[in-house]
């Protein structure tokens, strides 16, 4: 089949939830993907911020396919060595006491919420609890993780979701507070709003609402699961915020390429929360995500990845806030780290759509922001290599 025929057979085939950009993908080579025709791509997406590593790291692969001739899957009824290493590195590098794997950013966001409901029931002795979330929020297409996601757009097919959610303004203390009831069991945000558009919480909000949950025996939980694993420079964002959450969530990066989510949280919150009964799942934390994890932080310390991310991202900032100066289309840059935004007066999608045409991966968030999530190994001859042809990808735009 040729490239068109591929297109053609996915579009008949596929359920059509996604409008597709026209490019069928064949392999990747560190931060390069290859299409069928050989077209090669600079990428600056990393498949959602999932690819941290980029493509085909060596060590990555190897540790997979030992993995693949041992054990892929057993149950969670029985105890398995993998996932057992990975447990112990990701509790390690987030300070939490307890982790369930899952199988998607979704799944962990299911979790959480369960979590902090038992955590209420217990507290309280009953059920029907209220969780705050944030406007513009993103955390997944479950009904539960849709009910905590603040776009009318997407929930309102759906109606009724589960009851029991108010929405706050994403860093604007006084609306969280406000809808605070004795029956809150929860606030929940993106310690970096992703899909909303890339606003990085604010420092004296997120201390706020941190003391306000104290004060209240309310949980705070933050969504990692596009902001976390390395990409701001601290492993978990919330790390350069001096302020803990209860329970956080974590997937896309946390094994660069194979589904696998969790949720964590502190020993305080596993003793009151989910027990045997409670919650479950066939392939969550099975062996082969597990070595998958495993191998993903084994390889971030050998190859000093927070650091590299420091280093590169300041770069990196420099050359789009040299953009943003230059173009008057283009009105603000906001992110931290390799997760970044432009706010873009232009049409994103077609500027995304453009840069495919030169040779760039890149996406969009909310309805005016392209965004950067590279893989985190990207050096600064890549940012060199990125800003030509998004300024071609403008001007073919601009030229209509
Ligand atoms: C992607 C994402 C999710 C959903 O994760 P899936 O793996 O797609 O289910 C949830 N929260 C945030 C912040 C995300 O970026």
């Amino acid at each position: 089949m040729n490239k068109q025929e591929y297109i053609n057979a996915a579009e008949q085939q596929l359920l059509h939830t996604y409008n597709r950009f026209p490019l069928v993908l064949d392999h990747g080579e560190g931060v390069y993907l290859y299409d069928t025709d050989g077209k090669e791509y600079l990428d600056f997406t990393a498949g959602i911020a999932v690819c941290a590593l980029g493509y085909s790291n060596e060590e990555y692969k190897n540790a997979l396919k030992a993995q693949v001739d041992s054990l892929l899957h057993t149950s969670n009824l029985y105890y398995n060595t993998p996932v057992t290493e990975a447990a112990g590195k990701v509790l390690a590098a987030s300070d939490m006491d307890r982790i369930f794997f899952t199988n998607s950013g979704t799944e962990a966001i299911e979790g959480a919420i369960k979590a902090a409901k038992k955590y209420a029931w217990t507290r309280d002795g009953h059920a029907g609890h209220e969780i705050i979330a944030m406007k513009h929020s993103f955390h997944g297409r479950s009904i539960g993780a849709l009910s905590v996601t603040g776009n009318a757009h997407y929930q309102e097919p759906f109606e009724p979701l589960m009851p029991g959610v108010q929405f706050a303004e994403f860093n604007h203390f006084d609306s969280v507070k406000e809808l605070v009831t004795e029956n809150t069991c929860a606030v929940i945000m993106e310690t970096v709003q992703g899909e909303g558009g890339i606003y990085p919480v604010e420092p004296d909000f997120l201390k706020q609402v941190r003391a306000l949950c104290d004060e209240k025996d309310i949980l705070l939980v933050l969504d990692e699961i596009q902001c976390g694993m390395g990409r701001t420079g601290n492993m978990f964002a919330w790390q350069h915020y001096g302020v803990k959450p209860d329970i956080m969530t974590c997937a896309k990066a946390l094994g660069c390429g194979v589904p696998v989510g969790a949720f964590l949280m502190t020993q305080k919150v596993a003793d009151k929360s989910l027990a045997p009964g409670d919650h479950g799942t066939t392939y969550g934390g099975n062996p082969f995500v597990g070595a998958a994890v495993s191998a993903v932080f084994d390889i971030f310390e050998k190859q000093h990845i927070l650091e590299h991310v420091n280093d590169v991202s300041a770069y990196f900032e420099e050359k789009l806030d040299e953009l943003v100066k230059k173009y008057d289309f283009l009105t603000a840059r906001r992110g931290m780290g390799l997760m970044q935004g432009l706010v873009c007066e232009l049409p994103v999608g077609k500027v995304a759509a453009e840069a495919l045409n030169q040779g760039l991966v890149v996406i969009t968030a909310g309805a005016d922001v392209l965004r950067f999530v590279p893989p985190l190994v990207i050096e600064k001859k890549h940012v060199d290599e990125m800003v030509p042809k998004l300024e071609k990808a403008f001007a073919a735009v601009s030229a209509g």
